[in-house]
């Protein structure tokens, strides 16, 4: 009886499923269906079906009954049929509770009821037979809610398939529901970022946390050339020169960045993929090469970015943010420097030069006015950065200005690692997101560096790098030696230096940041997606909470 189902009718064709989702919250279907954002958590939302766990009952004819009708532009696959007094009933099977009306008694919740009418409908239109209604058993109470098939309930399927191929056709992802309490069932939350969005519609609002705070899988480092990375089972095998072997669960890891010449199979590749964990690549000097760039289903998110960065004034306005951010806690992290210890005039001075800086970035009125701008403040920062450096610092590692390509003393090596493993991890957040890296809103493409990785860069250069270099310069931590190598004008950090560099990069990470608007903690390296997410809010009409990472 289950007919096949091709391709060419799977897209033309829409799944049942997809109907229980538009009724649930429109956007989750088109988070799902369109965006093709789904989650590995298989408890989507709530009343979820039960295949697996469900015997024959008796007097069932049919199971996981699977059914195709392209008139009525419907699939699906029906958990059960039965036959009662001559008439097919097709059965769902739900795992939570039932609806309660205001007299207590039993109902399908909505988006429950539309699915098991869109399967009455779907066996009608595909067998040729009248269905007269569908059947819900809740199995938490233990309840069978009976649905009738009328008129009424045919004409609600058609407009809901209606509404869902409207919903196909269009790139704008549709608003929050304005019904909290799905959002809190909802597995999509984390992406869609609903609390995020009252808050910015409403300051008075106090958002739940729905955004996980932490991401605690690793990031694999691979630093010794000529280590292999390859998959075995459900793990990564990591296998050095020596043939010495590591295997790590592949739900353990977010990333894999092969420094140097590491490999990695293809098999591995595919896994990651499949996995979503992150490949990278970093050369041996230290400089951010590349990624491999997963996005399949983004094609939504990348015309609305292209459609919101077309316009130099939202452009404008972003920018202001942006250096806004950057220029703030470049400030606040040199009036560090100013805590508990007598004045320091260089820091006092270019902090209150700052300052006057800061308050002309919201009234500028173009990009290269606030380059200017932005200049100014690195300057005065730049400048005044030895003095958070402590007495007693070695010579080797006194810092007097900013270079780069290739840098030519010790802290400007680790300032230029440090920011390669910041354009990695800036990069990961991009690709998760689904962004387009090579459009941005500041940054110009004139290097092959991606320009909104560097855009977004600017929010944590100070947390992520700045400030962990200086504390572990003033604790002590490099050998000027051994981590480093010296050829010629460049220094470069040893393989010793890099992997002490990661150890106190990763471990910064790890630490958390409490969001002056939202008001809950997540650590560096969740705020990383968040940033990315609340920048894509600010193009769909849910802006207002972007880069407001400020030190403290
Ligand atoms: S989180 Fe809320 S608004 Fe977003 S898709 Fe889910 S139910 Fe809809």
């Amino acid at each position: 009886m289950s007919t096949t189902i091709t391709l060419a009718q799977e897209q033309d064709t829409l799944r049942v499923n997809a109907l229980h989702a538009l009724a649930y919250c429109p956007r989750l279907f088109y988070l799902e269906e369109v965006e093709e954002l789904y989650t590995q958590d298989a408890a989507v939302f709530a009343g979820r079906r039960l295949h697996a766990e469900i015997e024959k009952e008796e007097g069932e004819e049919w199971q996981e009954l699977v059914l195709e009708n392209n008139e009525l532009g419907l699939r699906g696959k029906v958990d059960a049929l039965r036959t009662r007094n001559g008439q097919t009933i097709p059965y769902e099977h739900k795992k939570g509770r039932c609806y309660r009306d205001a007299s207590n008694k039993p109902q399908a919740w909505q988006s429950d009821r539309l699915q098991i009418l869109a399967y009455a409908c779907l066996i009608e239109a595909a067998l040729g037979i009248t269905v007269p209604e569908g059947r819900i058993r809740y199995h938490t109470d233990n309840v069978l809610v009976h649905v009738p098939l009328d008129d009424a309930g045919r004409r609600e399927v058609r407009e809901a398939i209606a509404r869902a191929r409207q919903l196909k056709q269009t790139t704008e992802r549709p608003p929050i529901t304005s019904n909290e309490r799905l959002c809190v069932r909802c597995s999509l939350a984390p992406v869609c970022l609903p609390e995020e969005t009252r808050c910015a519609q409403d300051e008075s609002y106090q958002p739940i946390r729905l955004f996980p705070e932490d991401d605690d899988r690793q990031v694999i480092h691979v630093l010794e050339a000529g280590t292999c990375i390859g998959k075995s089972g459900e793990q990564l095998k990591i296998t050095k020169r020596d043939q010495s072997t590591t295997a790590i669960a592949a739900r353990q890891v977010g990333q894999v960045v092969l420094h140097s010449y590491a490999q990695i199979s293809t098999q591995a590749i595919y896994f990651c993929t499949e996995q979503d964990i992150g490949i990278h690549f970093i050369s041996g000097g230290g400089r951010y090469v590349g990624s491999i760039d997963t996005r399949a289903g983004s094609i939504q998110r990348r015309i609305r970015q292209y459609k919101a960065l077309s316009d130099p004034a939202f452009c404008l306005q972003l920018v202001r943010q942006l250096v806004t951010c950057r220029g703030q806690s470049q400030r606040k992290f040199l009036m560090r420097g100013q805590r508990g210890e007598s004045a320091n005039s260089v820091l006092a001075t270019a902090i209150e030069q700052m300052q006057r800086v800061l308050k002309q970035v919201p009234s500028a009125e173009s990009i290269s006015t606030l380059l200017g701008l932005e200049g100014n403040l690195a300057a005065l920062y730049f400048k005044s950065l030895p003095e958070l450096l402590s007495e007693g610092v070695p010579s080797e590692l006194q810092f007097s200005d900013r270079n780069r390509r290739p840098p030519r003393d010790r802290f400007n090596a680790l300032l230029s690692f440090g920011y390669s493993l910041l354009l990695k991890d800036v990069m990961n957040a991009i690709l998760v997101v689904g962004l387009e890296p090579a459009l941005g809103f500041y940054h110009q493409p004139r290097t092959q560096a991606p320009p909104l990785a560097l855009d977004l860069m600017e929010i944590f250069r100070v947390p992520l790098v700045d400030l962990p270099i200086i504390g572990s310069i003033n604790r002590g931590q490099w050998d000027v030696q051994t981590d480093f190598e010296i050829r010629g004008q460049q220094v470069w950090l040893s393989e010793s230096g890099r992997r002490k560099f990661i150890g106190i990069y990763e471990r910064r990470k790890e630490e958390s940041w409490k969001h002056p608007v939202l008001g809950y903690s997540l650590t560096y390296r969740r705020l990383l997606e968040l940033e990315v997410r609340l920048l894509e809010k600010e193009w769909m009409g849910e802006g207002g909470l972007f880069a407001q990472l400020v030190l403290r």
